[in-house]
Protein backbone atom coordinates (compact mmCIF):
# COMPACT_ATOMS: atom_id res chain seq x y z
CA UNK A 1 0.00 0.00 0.00
CA UNK A 2 1.51 3.31 -1.11
CA UNK A 3 0.25 6.53 1.09
CA UNK A 4 0.43 9.98 -0.47
CA UNK A 5 -0.97 13.11 1.96
CA UNK A 6 -2.17 16.28 0.08
CA UNK A 7 -4.28 18.98 0.44
CA UNK A 8 -7.85 18.00 1.05
CA UNK A 9 -10.09 20.51 -1.06
CA UNK A 10 -13.30 18.93 -1.52
CA UNK A 11 -14.81 16.51 0.80
CA UNK A 12 -15.78 12.57 0.65
CA UNK A 13 -14.17 9.09 1.23
CA UNK A 14 -14.24 7.33 -2.11
CA UNK A 15 -12.64 3.82 -3.60
CA UNK A 16 -12.39 3.00 -7.05
CA UNK A 17 -10.12 1.87 -9.68
CA UNK A 18 -7.13 4.51 -10.68
CA UNK A 19 -7.80 6.33 -14.17
CA UNK A 20 -4.12 7.99 -14.27
CA UNK A 21 -3.88 10.79 -16.66
CA UNK A 22 -0.39 11.28 -18.49
CA UNK A 23 1.10 13.93 -19.88
CA UNK A 24 -1.46 15.97 -21.46
CA UNK A 25 -3.91 13.65 -19.72
CA UNK A 26 -3.44 10.79 -22.18
CA UNK A 27 -5.39 7.70 -20.66
CA UNK A 28 -3.53 4.61 -20.88
CA UNK A 29 -6.26 2.33 -21.56
CA UNK A 30 -4.81 -0.71 -20.60
CA UNK A 31 -1.76 -2.19 -18.46
CA UNK A 32 -1.05 -5.62 -19.97
CA UNK A 33 -1.12 -7.44 -22.89
CA UNK A 34 -1.50 -11.10 -24.24
CA UNK A 35 1.25 -13.25 -24.16
CA UNK A 36 0.35 -14.53 -27.70
CA UNK A 37 0.47 -10.75 -28.53
CA UNK A 38 3.62 -9.61 -27.36
CA UNK A 39 5.51 -10.17 -30.79
CA UNK A 40 2.90 -7.72 -32.48
CA UNK A 41 2.80 -5.12 -29.65
CA UNK A 42 6.86 -5.04 -29.86
CA UNK A 43 6.44 -4.31 -33.37
CA UNK A 44 3.56 -1.71 -32.93
CA UNK A 45 6.31 0.06 -30.35
CA UNK A 46 9.25 -0.24 -32.78
CA UNK A 47 7.23 1.53 -35.59
CA UNK A 48 5.95 4.14 -33.20
CA UNK A 49 9.23 5.22 -31.91
CA UNK A 50 10.42 5.02 -35.94
CA UNK A 51 7.54 7.26 -36.49
CA UNK A 52 8.94 9.58 -33.34
CA UNK A 53 12.45 9.90 -34.64
CA UNK A 54 11.16 10.85 -37.76
CA UNK A 55 9.04 13.30 -36.79
CA UNK A 56 11.61 14.74 -34.42
CA UNK A 57 14.32 14.58 -37.74
CA UNK A 58 12.07 16.87 -39.70
CA UNK A 59 11.84 19.61 -36.91
CA UNK A 60 15.17 19.67 -36.30
CA UNK A 61 15.35 20.34 -39.85
CA UNK A 62 12.64 23.20 -40.27
CA UNK A 63 14.01 24.78 -36.81
CA UNK A 64 17.79 24.98 -38.63
CA UNK A 65 16.31 26.34 -41.69
CA UNK A 66 14.55 28.83 -39.97
CA UNK A 67 16.31 29.33 -36.67
CA UNK A 68 19.89 28.73 -37.38
CA UNK A 69 21.43 25.36 -35.70
CA UNK A 70 21.76 26.07 -32.22
CA UNK A 71 18.05 25.89 -31.83
CA UNK A 72 17.72 22.75 -33.68
CA UNK A 73 20.36 21.38 -30.89
CA UNK A 74 17.34 21.35 -28.37
CA UNK A 75 16.02 18.48 -31.23
CA UNK A 76 18.95 16.67 -31.69
CA UNK A 77 19.09 16.03 -27.60
CA UNK A 78 15.32 14.44 -28.45
CA UNK A 79 16.70 12.46 -30.69
CA UNK A 80 19.52 10.99 -28.73
CA UNK A 81 16.91 10.30 -26.02
CA UNK A 82 14.98 8.43 -28.32
CA UNK A 83 17.64 6.32 -29.89
CA UNK A 84 19.25 5.73 -27.11
CA UNK A 85 19.57 1.99 -27.12
CA UNK A 86 18.61 1.88 -22.97
CA UNK A 87 15.32 3.18 -23.60
CA UNK A 88 14.90 0.46 -26.26
CA UNK A 89 16.16 -2.24 -24.20
CA UNK A 90 14.23 -1.23 -20.96
CA UNK A 91 10.91 -0.67 -23.16
CA UNK A 92 11.24 -3.84 -24.89
CA UNK A 93 12.04 -6.22 -21.85
CA UNK A 94 8.98 -4.88 -20.07
CA UNK A 95 6.95 -5.36 -22.80
CA UNK A 96 8.02 -9.04 -23.82
CA UNK A 97 9.25 -10.01 -19.83
CA UNK A 98 6.03 -8.31 -17.84
CA UNK A 99 3.71 -8.41 -20.51
CA UNK A 100 3.11 -4.40 -20.42
CA UNK A 101 1.43 -3.00 -22.86
CA UNK A 102 3.69 -0.57 -25.14
CA UNK A 103 1.79 2.84 -23.88
CA UNK A 104 2.46 1.67 -20.16
CA UNK A 105 5.63 0.46 -20.88
CA UNK A 106 7.08 3.55 -22.49
CA UNK A 107 4.98 5.64 -19.66
CA UNK A 108 6.22 3.90 -16.70
CA UNK A 109 10.20 3.74 -18.29
CA UNK A 110 10.39 7.48 -19.25
CA UNK A 111 8.94 8.60 -15.81
CA UNK A 112 10.81 6.64 -13.65
CA UNK A 113 13.37 8.11 -15.23
CA UNK A 114 12.22 11.82 -15.22
CA UNK A 115 11.88 11.52 -12.05
CA UNK A 116 15.13 10.27 -10.75
CA UNK A 117 16.44 13.42 -13.04
CA UNK A 118 14.08 15.86 -11.12
CA UNK A 119 15.55 14.07 -7.38
CA UNK A 120 19.05 14.94 -8.54
CA UNK A 121 19.08 18.61 -7.03
CA UNK A 122 20.39 19.86 -9.96
CA UNK A 123 18.28 22.37 -11.66
CA UNK A 124 19.56 22.18 -15.10
CA UNK A 125 18.96 18.05 -15.11
CA UNK A 126 15.70 18.52 -13.45
CA UNK A 127 15.07 21.12 -16.30
CA UNK A 128 15.79 18.09 -19.13
CA UNK A 129 12.94 15.92 -17.17
CA UNK A 130 10.77 18.30 -19.27
CA UNK A 131 12.32 16.96 -22.76
CA UNK A 132 11.53 13.48 -21.14
CA UNK A 133 7.79 14.16 -20.78
CA UNK A 134 7.86 15.94 -24.26
CA UNK A 135 9.22 12.39 -25.60
CA UNK A 136 6.30 10.32 -23.57
CA UNK A 137 4.09 12.94 -25.00
CA UNK A 138 5.20 12.18 -28.78
CA UNK A 139 5.52 8.37 -28.39
CA UNK A 140 2.26 8.29 -26.81
CA UNK A 141 0.30 10.42 -29.07
CA UNK A 142 1.57 8.26 -31.71
CA UNK A 143 0.47 4.76 -30.15
CA UNK A 144 -2.71 5.33 -28.81
CA UNK A 145 -3.66 7.39 -32.58
CA UNK A 146 -7.14 7.61 -32.87
CA UNK A 147 -7.96 5.32 -30.00
CA UNK A 148 -6.61 7.80 -27.72
CA UNK A 149 -9.52 6.96 -24.97
CA UNK A 150 -10.85 11.06 -24.34
CA UNK A 151 -11.95 11.64 -20.04
CA UNK A 152 -15.33 12.42 -21.74
CA UNK A 153 -16.06 8.97 -23.05
CA UNK A 154 -16.15 7.46 -19.52
CA UNK A 155 -18.15 4.48 -19.12
CA UNK A 156 -17.41 2.92 -15.66
CA UNK A 157 -16.20 5.28 -12.05
CA UNK A 158 -13.14 5.61 -11.95
CA UNK A 159 -10.76 7.73 -9.38
CA UNK A 160 -8.85 9.99 -11.48
CA UNK A 161 -4.71 10.62 -10.37
CA UNK A 162 -3.10 13.65 -12.53
CA UNK A 163 -0.17 16.26 -12.52
CA UNK A 164 -2.94 18.93 -12.90
CA UNK A 165 -6.31 19.80 -14.14
CA UNK A 166 -6.94 23.45 -15.60
CA UNK A 167 -10.44 24.47 -14.41
CA UNK A 168 -11.69 23.70 -17.84
CA UNK A 169 -10.81 19.89 -17.78
CA UNK A 170 -12.41 19.69 -14.17
CA UNK A 171 -15.67 21.79 -15.26
CA UNK A 172 -15.94 19.16 -17.83
CA UNK A 173 -15.30 15.77 -15.95
CA UNK A 174 -18.16 13.49 -16.10
CA UNK A 175 -19.21 13.38 -12.70
CA UNK A 176 -21.54 9.87 -13.27
CA UNK A 177 -18.29 8.18 -13.44
CA UNK A 178 -15.43 10.34 -11.66
CA UNK A 179 -15.97 8.92 -8.24
CA UNK A 180 -12.46 11.42 -7.00
CA UNK A 181 -9.75 12.98 -8.25
CA UNK A 182 -6.11 13.73 -6.77
CA UNK A 183 -3.37 16.24 -8.64
CA UNK A 184 0.14 15.93 -7.75
CA UNK A 185 0.02 20.01 -8.34
CA UNK A 186 -2.59 22.76 -7.09
CA UNK A 187 -3.04 24.53 -3.63
CA UNK A 188 -6.14 25.00 -1.37
CA UNK A 189 -8.27 27.75 -3.13
CA UNK A 190 -7.14 26.79 -6.77
CA UNK A 191 -9.96 27.20 -9.08
CA UNK A 192 -9.82 23.81 -9.65
CA UNK A 193 -10.14 22.61 -6.30
CA UNK A 194 -13.17 25.82 -5.97
CA UNK A 195 -14.79 23.75 -8.85
CA UNK A 196 -14.29 20.26 -7.27
CA UNK A 197 -16.20 21.21 -4.33
CA UNK A 198 -18.43 23.24 -7.04
CA UNK A 199 -19.61 19.63 -8.44
CA UNK A 200 -19.61 18.05 -5.88
CA UNK A 201 -16.34 15.30 -6.43
CA UNK A 202 -14.35 14.43 -3.53
CA UNK A 203 -10.74 15.70 -4.39
CA UNK A 204 -7.18 16.04 -3.09
CA UNK A 205 -4.48 18.27 -4.54
CA UNK A 206 -0.79 18.92 -4.22
CA UNK A 207 0.05 15.18 -3.58
CA UNK A 208 3.86 16.13 -4.85
CA UNK A 209 5.36 13.81 -7.66
CA UNK A 210 3.81 10.21 -7.32
CA UNK A 211 2.38 9.33 -10.71
CA UNK A 212 5.37 7.50 -11.96
CA UNK A 213 5.06 4.91 -9.44
CA UNK A 214 1.24 4.09 -10.49
CA UNK A 215 -0.13 2.20 -13.24
CA UNK A 216 -3.56 2.98 -13.61
CA UNK A 217 -5.48 -0.24 -12.32
CA UNK A 218 -4.98 -0.31 -8.74
CA UNK A 219 -7.31 0.51 -6.11
CA UNK A 220 -7.28 3.42 -5.02
CA UNK A 221 -9.27 5.34 -1.01
CA UNK A 222 -9.50 9.00 -2.07
CA UNK A 223 -9.88 11.17 1.22
CA UNK A 224 -11.02 14.35 0.36
CA UNK A 225 -12.04 15.27 4.23
CA UNK A 226 -8.20 14.73 5.29
CA UNK A 227 -6.37 15.14 2.13
CA UNK A 228 -5.06 11.33 1.76
CA UNK A 229 -4.66 8.91 -1.11
CA UNK A 230 -3.95 5.03 -0.41
CA UNK A 231 -3.09 3.01 -3.01
CA UNK A 232 -3.64 -0.53 -2.89
CA UNK A 233 -5.09 -0.07 0.03
CA UNK A 234 -4.56 -3.29 2.69
CA UNK A 235 -7.89 -4.76 4.55
CA UNK A 236 -7.82 -2.61 7.43
CA UNK A 237 -8.10 0.72 5.31
CA UNK A 238 -11.00 -1.29 3.48
CA UNK A 239 -12.51 -1.71 6.56
CA UNK A 240 -11.99 1.78 8.17
CA UNK A 241 -13.20 3.33 5.10
CA UNK A 242 -16.37 1.34 5.36
CA UNK A 243 -16.84 2.66 8.69
CA UNK A 244 -15.87 6.47 8.13
CA UNK A 245 -18.57 6.11 4.92
CA UNK A 246 -21.36 4.68 7.50
CA UNK A 247 -20.30 7.33 9.64
CA UNK A 248 -20.07 9.91 7.15
CA UNK A 249 -23.96 8.69 5.80
CA UNK A 250 -25.32 9.56 9.13
CA UNK A 251 -23.67 13.03 9.86
CA UNK A 252 -24.96 13.73 6.26
CA UNK A 253 -28.90 12.45 6.53
CA UNK A 254 -29.08 14.61 9.70
CA UNK A 255 -27.81 17.74 7.95
CA UNK A 256 -30.31 17.51 5.27
CA UNK A 257 -32.88 18.05 7.87
CA UNK A 258 -31.45 21.66 8.30
CA UNK A 259 -32.12 22.40 4.70
CA UNK A 260 -35.39 23.82 5.88
CA UNK A 261 -34.10 25.86 9.37
CA UNK A 262 -32.74 28.93 9.30
CA UNK A 263 -29.64 30.02 9.99
CA UNK A 264 -30.11 31.31 13.67
CA UNK A 265 -27.98 31.13 16.62
CA UNK A 266 -29.05 30.07 19.88
CA UNK A 267 -29.40 33.85 20.83
CA UNK A 268 -31.68 34.77 18.04
CA UNK A 269 -29.23 36.34 15.43
CA UNK A 270 -29.88 36.00 11.78
CA UNK A 271 -27.25 34.92 9.85
CA UNK A 272 -27.33 35.13 5.98
CA UNK A 273 -25.98 32.34 4.03
CA UNK A 274 -25.70 32.14 -0.21
CA UNK A 275 -23.97 30.06 -2.17
CA UNK A 276 -21.14 30.71 -4.46
CA UNK A 277 -21.40 29.41 -8.70
CA UNK A 278 -20.06 28.55 -11.17
CA UNK A 279 -22.34 27.62 -13.52
CA UNK A 280 -26.39 28.51 -14.01
CA UNK A 281 -26.68 24.95 -12.87
CA UNK A 282 -25.79 25.08 -9.36
CA UNK A 283 -28.47 27.40 -8.54
CA UNK A 284 -30.34 24.32 -7.58
CA UNK A 285 -28.42 23.10 -5.59
CA UNK A 286 -27.75 26.21 -3.78
CA UNK A 287 -31.55 26.17 -3.21
CA UNK A 288 -31.80 23.23 -2.35
CA UNK A 289 -29.44 23.04 0.44
CA UNK A 290 -30.83 26.28 2.22
CA UNK A 291 -28.62 29.17 0.35
CA UNK A 292 -30.85 32.65 0.19
CA UNK A 293 -29.76 33.30 -3.00
CA UNK A 294 -26.09 33.62 -4.92
CA UNK A 295 -23.70 35.83 -3.34
CA UNK A 296 -21.06 35.11 -6.15
CA UNK A 297 -21.56 34.15 -9.32
CA UNK A 298 -18.28 33.43 -10.97
CA UNK A 299 -19.18 34.58 -14.86
CA UNK A 300 -15.72 33.92 -16.27
CA UNK A 301 -16.68 29.90 -16.73
CA UNK A 302 -19.07 31.13 -19.62
CA UNK A 303 -15.59 32.45 -21.13
CA UNK A 304 -13.63 29.27 -20.49
CA UNK A 305 -15.78 26.39 -21.67
CA UNK A 306 -16.56 27.91 -25.36
CA UNK A 307 -14.12 27.89 -28.27
CA UNK A 308 -15.09 31.65 -29.41
CA UNK A 309 -16.14 35.06 -27.12
CA UNK A 310 -19.71 34.87 -25.80
CA UNK A 311 -22.04 37.00 -27.10
CA UNK A 312 -24.16 39.24 -25.59
CA UNK A 313 -27.19 36.70 -25.52
CA UNK A 314 -25.08 33.57 -24.41
CA UNK A 315 -24.40 36.05 -20.93
CA UNK A 316 -27.93 36.85 -21.13
CA UNK A 317 -29.45 33.85 -21.55
CA UNK A 318 -27.15 32.43 -18.71
CA UNK A 319 -28.13 35.76 -16.65
CA UNK A 320 -31.51 34.73 -16.88
CA UNK A 321 -31.31 31.36 -15.72
CA UNK A 322 -29.82 32.19 -12.56
CA UNK A 323 -31.75 34.93 -11.74
CA UNK A 324 -35.22 32.86 -12.59
CA UNK A 325 -33.98 29.84 -10.72
CA UNK A 326 -33.40 32.32 -7.98
CA UNK A 327 -36.92 33.66 -7.96
CA UNK A 328 -36.74 37.37 -5.36
CA UNK A 329 -33.28 36.39 -3.35
CA UNK A 330 -30.45 37.95 -4.22
CA UNK A 331 -27.67 37.12 -6.71
CA UNK A 332 -24.78 38.83 -6.81
CA UNK A 333 -22.97 38.40 -10.65
CA UNK A 334 -19.19 39.29 -10.47
CA UNK A 335 -18.01 40.74 -13.70
CA UNK A 336 -15.21 38.39 -15.72
CA UNK A 337 -12.42 37.79 -13.79
CA UNK A 338 -10.31 36.33 -16.02
CA UNK A 339 -6.90 35.92 -16.37
CA UNK A 340 -4.40 34.19 -13.39
CA UNK A 341 -4.98 30.30 -13.71
CA UNK A 342 -8.30 31.26 -15.32
CA UNK A 343 -7.42 32.09 -18.69
CA UNK A 344 -10.10 31.05 -21.93
CA UNK A 345 -7.92 28.64 -24.41
CA UNK A 346 -8.20 31.17 -27.51
CA UNK A 347 -6.75 33.50 -25.11
CA UNK A 348 -3.84 31.47 -24.06
CA UNK A 349 -1.08 32.94 -26.17
CA UNK A 350 -1.40 36.31 -24.86
CA UNK A 351 -0.84 35.55 -21.50
CA UNK A 352 1.68 32.92 -22.61
CA UNK A 353 4.60 35.71 -21.87
CA UNK A 354 3.34 37.00 -18.73
CA UNK A 355 6.00 36.42 -16.01
CA UNK A 356 4.12 36.60 -13.16
CA UNK A 357 0.36 35.98 -14.10
CA UNK A 358 -1.03 36.60 -10.68
CA UNK A 359 0.33 40.00 -10.15
CA UNK A 360 -0.06 40.54 -13.99
CA UNK A 361 -3.54 41.55 -16.27
CA UNK A 362 -6.37 39.64 -14.41
CA UNK A 363 -9.49 40.77 -13.51
CA UNK A 364 -10.79 44.23 -13.67
CA UNK A 365 -7.78 45.08 -15.18
CA UNK A 366 -8.09 43.27 -18.10
CA UNK A 367 -12.03 44.28 -18.44
CA UNK A 368 -10.67 47.77 -18.40
CA UNK A 369 -8.14 47.14 -21.15
CA UNK A 370 -10.91 44.87 -22.91
CA UNK A 371 -13.99 47.42 -23.17
CA UNK A 372 -15.70 46.25 -25.85
CA UNK A 373 -15.67 42.64 -24.22
CA UNK A 374 -16.37 43.82 -21.07
CA UNK A 375 -19.21 46.25 -22.50
CA UNK A 376 -21.27 43.40 -23.91
CA UNK A 377 -21.01 41.96 -20.61
CA UNK A 378 -22.17 44.76 -18.49
CA UNK A 379 -25.28 45.00 -21.24
CA UNK A 380 -26.74 41.67 -20.69
CA UNK A 381 -26.19 41.70 -17.29
CA UNK A 382 -28.38 44.73 -16.69
CA UNK A 383 -30.74 43.24 -19.25
CA UNK A 384 -31.55 40.38 -16.98
CA UNK A 385 -31.51 42.42 -14.13
CA UNK A 386 -34.63 43.63 -14.43
CA UNK A 387 -36.10 40.05 -13.72
CA UNK A 388 -34.76 39.73 -9.79
CA UNK A 389 -33.16 41.18 -7.07
CA UNK A 390 -29.45 41.54 -9.09
CA UNK A 391 -26.16 42.85 -7.75
CA UNK A 392 -22.93 43.75 -9.70
CA UNK A 393 -19.41 43.43 -8.50
CA UNK A 394 -16.09 44.56 -9.53
CA UNK A 395 -13.46 41.76 -8.93
CA UNK A 396 -9.72 42.33 -7.75
CA UNK A 397 -9.97 45.96 -7.10
CA UNK A 398 -7.07 47.35 -6.22
CA UNK A 399 -7.62 51.19 -6.13
CA UNK A 400 -9.86 53.56 -6.28
CA UNK A 401 -9.48 54.77 -10.09
CA UNK A 402 -10.38 51.37 -11.39
CA UNK A 403 -13.10 51.16 -9.42
CA UNK A 404 -14.50 54.84 -10.89
CA UNK A 405 -13.41 53.51 -14.24
CA UNK A 406 -15.42 50.60 -14.03
CA UNK A 407 -18.68 51.90 -12.63
CA UNK A 408 -18.33 54.49 -15.55
CA UNK A 409 -18.18 52.49 -18.18
CA UNK A 410 -21.14 50.76 -16.28
CA UNK A 411 -23.03 54.58 -16.52
CA UNK A 412 -22.35 54.49 -20.05
CA UNK A 413 -23.44 51.12 -21.11
CA UNK A 414 -26.58 52.19 -19.27
CA UNK A 415 -26.87 55.48 -21.14
CA UNK A 416 -26.53 53.42 -24.55
CA UNK A 417 -29.44 50.92 -23.36
CA UNK A 418 -31.22 54.37 -22.81
CA UNK A 419 -30.71 55.73 -26.04
CA UNK A 420 -31.77 52.27 -27.51
CA UNK A 421 -34.61 52.39 -25.89
CA UNK A 422 -33.68 49.02 -24.25
CA UNK A 423 -35.22 47.90 -20.53
CA UNK A 424 -32.67 47.78 -18.17
CA UNK A 425 -32.30 47.88 -14.40
CA UNK A 426 -31.38 51.54 -13.45
CA UNK A 427 -30.38 51.38 -9.82
CA UNK A 428 -28.73 48.08 -9.79
CA UNK A 429 -26.92 48.05 -6.51
CA UNK A 430 -22.85 48.03 -7.34
CA UNK A 431 -20.04 46.30 -5.06
CA UNK A 432 -16.49 45.42 -5.03
CA UNK A 433 -14.29 42.39 -4.10
CA UNK A 434 -12.22 43.19 -1.15
CA UNK A 435 -8.97 40.69 -2.20
CA UNK A 436 -5.91 42.81 -2.50
CA UNK A 437 -4.76 44.61 0.70
CA UNK A 438 -4.36 47.44 -0.78
CA UNK A 439 -8.58 48.00 -1.03
CA UNK A 440 -8.64 47.06 2.80
CA UNK A 441 -6.06 50.27 3.65
CA UNK A 442 -8.35 52.16 1.77
CA UNK A 443 -11.26 50.44 2.59
CA UNK A 444 -12.99 53.81 4.30
CA UNK A 445 -12.43 55.73 1.01
CA UNK A 446 -14.01 52.61 -0.81
CA UNK A 447 -17.03 52.68 1.92
CA UNK A 448 -18.27 56.39 0.38
CA UNK A 449 -18.58 55.18 -3.14
CA UNK A 450 -19.29 51.52 -3.08
CA UNK A 451 -22.75 49.77 -1.73
CA UNK A 452 -21.23 46.60 -0.87
CA UNK A 453 -18.49 44.67 0.04
CA UNK A 454 -17.67 41.03 -0.59
CA UNK A 455 -14.22 40.07 0.99
CA UNK A 456 -12.48 37.45 -1.34
CA UNK A 457 -10.51 35.73 1.15
CA UNK A 458 -8.62 33.54 -1.62
CA UNK A 459 -7.04 36.05 -3.26
CA UNK A 460 -6.61 38.49 -0.14
CA UNK A 461 -4.00 35.42 1.83
CA UNK A 462 -2.16 35.12 -1.55
CA UNK A 463 -1.67 39.34 -2.10
CA UNK A 464 -1.06 39.88 1.77
CA UNK A 465 1.21 37.03 2.20
CA UNK A 466 2.69 36.49 -0.95
CA UNK A 467 1.98 32.89 -1.86
CA UNK A 468 0.14 31.52 -4.84
CA UNK A 469 -2.54 30.03 -3.69
CA UNK A 470 -1.77 26.86 -6.73
CA UNK A 471 1.31 26.10 -5.15
CA UNK A 472 1.45 23.20 -2.98
CA UNK A 473 5.12 23.97 -2.13
CA UNK A 474 4.09 27.20 0.35
CA UNK A 475 0.46 25.97 1.24
CA UNK A 476 1.61 25.82 4.47
CA UNK A 477 2.19 29.27 4.27
CA UNK A 478 -0.95 29.93 2.89
CA UNK A 479 -3.60 30.25 5.92
CA UNK A 480 -6.75 31.52 6.38
CA UNK A 481 -5.75 31.39 10.18
CA UNK A 482 -3.14 33.86 9.79
CA UNK A 483 -3.37 36.74 12.35
CA UNK A 484 -2.63 39.71 9.51
CA UNK A 485 -5.51 38.04 7.33
CA UNK A 486 -7.65 38.08 11.05
CA UNK A 487 -6.79 41.83 11.41
CA UNK A 488 -7.47 42.96 7.65
CA UNK A 489 -10.99 41.29 8.00
CA UNK A 490 -11.59 43.11 11.13
CA UNK A 491 -10.27 46.64 9.71
CA UNK A 492 -13.19 45.85 6.18
CA UNK A 493 -15.98 45.02 9.06
CA UNK A 494 -15.20 48.10 11.03
CA UNK A 495 -15.00 50.37 8.42
CA UNK A 496 -18.20 48.92 6.75
CA UNK A 497 -20.33 49.14 10.04
CA UNK A 498 -19.30 52.48 10.30
CA UNK A 499 -20.46 53.52 6.79
CA UNK A 500 -23.79 51.17 6.93
CA UNK A 501 -22.05 49.07 3.61
CA UNK A 502 -22.86 45.55 3.85
CA UNK A 503 -20.13 42.98 3.80
CA UNK A 504 -19.61 39.16 2.77
CA UNK A 505 -17.26 36.72 2.58
CA UNK A 506 -17.03 35.03 -0.20
CA UNK A 507 -13.69 33.06 -0.29
CA UNK A 508 -13.18 29.79 0.40
CA UNK A 509 -12.69 30.41 4.65
CA UNK A 510 -16.36 31.20 4.97
CA UNK A 511 -16.98 27.64 3.73
CA UNK A 512 -14.62 26.08 5.86
CA UNK A 513 -16.66 25.15 9.44
CA UNK A 514 -13.77 26.15 11.89
CA UNK A 515 -13.85 29.86 11.01
CA UNK A 516 -17.46 30.66 11.35
CA UNK A 517 -17.39 31.44 14.80
CA UNK A 518 -14.46 33.55 14.65
CA UNK A 519 -16.15 35.75 11.51
CA UNK A 520 -19.68 35.33 14.05
CA UNK A 521 -17.41 37.11 16.41
CA UNK A 522 -15.83 39.81 14.10
CA UNK A 523 -19.10 41.05 13.22
CA UNK A 524 -19.45 39.33 10.32
CA UNK A 525 -23.43 38.10 9.28
CA UNK A 526 -23.11 37.17 5.99
CA UNK A 527 -21.52 34.12 3.98
CA UNK A 528 -21.27 33.18 0.51
CA UNK A 529 -20.29 29.60 0.29
CA UNK A 530 -19.46 26.65 -1.65
CA UNK A 531 -22.62 24.54 -2.04
CA UNK A 532 -22.59 22.09 0.08
CA UNK A 533 -20.93 23.12 3.04
CA UNK A 534 -24.01 24.85 3.36
CA UNK A 535 -25.95 22.66 5.59
CA UNK A 536 -22.88 22.23 8.05
CA UNK A 537 -21.88 25.96 8.31
CA UNK A 538 -25.52 26.33 9.01
CA UNK A 539 -25.30 23.77 12.01
CA UNK A 540 -22.29 25.55 13.59
CA UNK A 541 -24.05 28.87 13.28
CA UNK A 542 -27.29 27.37 15.52
CA UNK A 543 -25.02 26.06 17.71
CA UNK A 544 -23.21 29.54 18.45
CA UNK A 545 -24.38 32.04 20.48
CA UNK A 546 -23.28 35.94 19.27
CA UNK A 547 -21.72 36.34 22.71
CA UNK A 548 -19.44 32.69 22.63
CA UNK A 549 -18.76 34.26 18.95
CA UNK A 550 -17.39 37.28 20.07
CA UNK A 551 -15.17 35.43 22.98
CA UNK A 552 -13.70 33.00 20.32
CA UNK A 553 -12.40 35.67 18.29
CA UNK A 554 -11.02 38.07 21.01
CA UNK A 555 -9.68 34.90 22.09
CA UNK A 556 -8.33 34.14 18.12
CA UNK A 557 -6.89 37.61 17.67
CA UNK A 558 -4.75 36.89 20.82
CA UNK A 559 -2.40 34.41 19.03
CA UNK A 560 0.30 35.61 16.92
CA UNK A 561 0.86 32.17 14.87
CA UNK A 562 -1.46 30.62 11.89
CA UNK A 563 -1.38 27.50 13.68
CA UNK A 564 -1.87 28.47 16.92
CA UNK A 565 -5.35 30.20 15.54
CA UNK A 566 -6.26 27.35 13.45
CA UNK A 567 -5.55 24.81 16.36
CA UNK A 568 -7.78 26.73 18.67
CA UNK A 569 -10.47 27.41 16.65
CA UNK A 570 -10.89 23.72 15.74
CA UNK A 571 -10.69 23.15 19.51
CA UNK A 572 -13.90 25.27 19.91
CA UNK A 573 -15.55 23.80 16.96
CA UNK A 574 -15.33 20.10 18.68
CA UNK A 575 -16.56 21.67 22.06
CA UNK A 576 -19.43 23.38 19.77
CA UNK A 577 -20.38 20.61 17.35
CA UNK A 578 -18.05 17.24 17.98
CA UNK A 579 -19.69 15.51 14.90
CA UNK A 580 -17.95 17.74 12.62
CA UNK A 581 -14.32 17.56 13.40
CA UNK A 582 -13.50 13.61 12.93
C1 LIG B 1 -11.50 35.04 -3.69
O1 LIG B 1 -10.43 35.43 -4.18
O2 LIG B 1 -11.65 34.78 -2.47
C2 LIG B 1 -12.66 34.82 -4.54
C3 LIG B 1 -13.83 34.49 -4.04
O3 LIG B 1 -12.46 34.92 -5.89
P1 LIG B 1 -11.85 33.72 -6.78
O4 LIG B 1 -11.69 32.52 -5.89
O5 LIG B 1 -12.79 33.47 -7.90
O6 LIG B 1 -10.55 34.30 -7.21
MG1 LIG C 1 -10.46 36.21 -6.20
Amino acid sequence: MQVRNGIPVSPGVVVGPALVLGTENFRIPQKYVRRDAVEAELARFRSALEQVCSEIESNEVLVADKLGTEYAAIFSAHLQMARDPRMLGEVEHLIRERSYAPEYAVSRFLRQHAEQMQNLGDKYLAERALDIFDLEKRLLGCLLGESREELSSLTAPVVILAHDLTPSETAQLNTEFVLGFATEVGGHTSHTAILAGALGIPAVVGLGRCLASISGSETVILDGDHGQVLIDPDEGSIANFRTSEAHNLKIHERLLSLEDLQAETPDGERIHIYGNIEFPTEVEQCVKRGAEGVGLYRTEFLYLGGRVEPSEDDHYQAYCRVIEACGDRPVVIRTMDIGADKIPQRLQERFDETHNPMLGLRSIRLSLQSTPVFKIQLRALLRAAVKGNVRIMFPLVATLLEFRQAKMILMDVMEDLEDEGIEYKHDIPVGMMVEVPSAVMLVEEFAQEVDFFSIGTNDLIQYTLACDRSDPSVASLYRAGDPAILRLIRMVLTAAKKHNRPVTVCGQMSSDVRFVPLLLGLGLRHLSATPHSIPRLKEVVRHVSILDAERIADHACSFDLARDVEHYLLGELGRLCPDLVV
